[in-house]
């Protein structure tokens, strides 16, 4: 078989590299870009966010080459409370308002249950105080 001599451009410009380490990136840069520039990602958009660990956590023990429903569902889950989506009854009212109409916090019944109440909640105080003890 005879070799097959070439030269990989891209937008007219030489590629440098190695054609599947330009793919591999140009891929991970067009899927930065598109979740750097969803909606939900405006605030993100204005501070200076170091991604490369972001994105390093977010993946945490994991291999980048196996992915499995729990390691799905723990980045998930990691990325909700980064994005401060956690389920609260404000985040439910966004897609069930019609049941979520009026819901107060379950657990004091006091105030709307948004992301900062998971923490200023009188009720989560004891928990909380737990959770630093603990992790000290
Ligand atoms: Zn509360």
């Amino acid at each position: 078989m005879k070799n097959i001599h070439y030269t990989l451009k891209w937008n007219n410009i030489e590629v440098e590299q190695s054609p599947r380490k330009f793919i591999s990136q140009t891929s991970k840069v067009k899927g930065f870009e598109e979740f750097f520039n969803l909606a939900r990602n405006v605030k993100y958009r204005r501070t200076n966010v170091d991604w490369k660990s972001t994105f390093e956590v977010l993946s945490g023990d994991e291999l980048s080459n196996v992915t499995t429903f729990k390691s799905s569902r723990r980045k998930a889950e990691k990325i909700k409370f980064l994005m401060e989506e956690l389920p609260t009854i404000e985040q439910m009212k966004k897609s069930l308002p019609d049941i979520y109409d009026n819901w107060l916090c379950p657990v004091c019944s006091n105030v709307i249950e948004d992301f900062n109440h998971i923490w200023s909640c009188v009720c989560h105080v004891n928990i909380l105080q737990k959770i630093v003890r603990d992790s000290q």
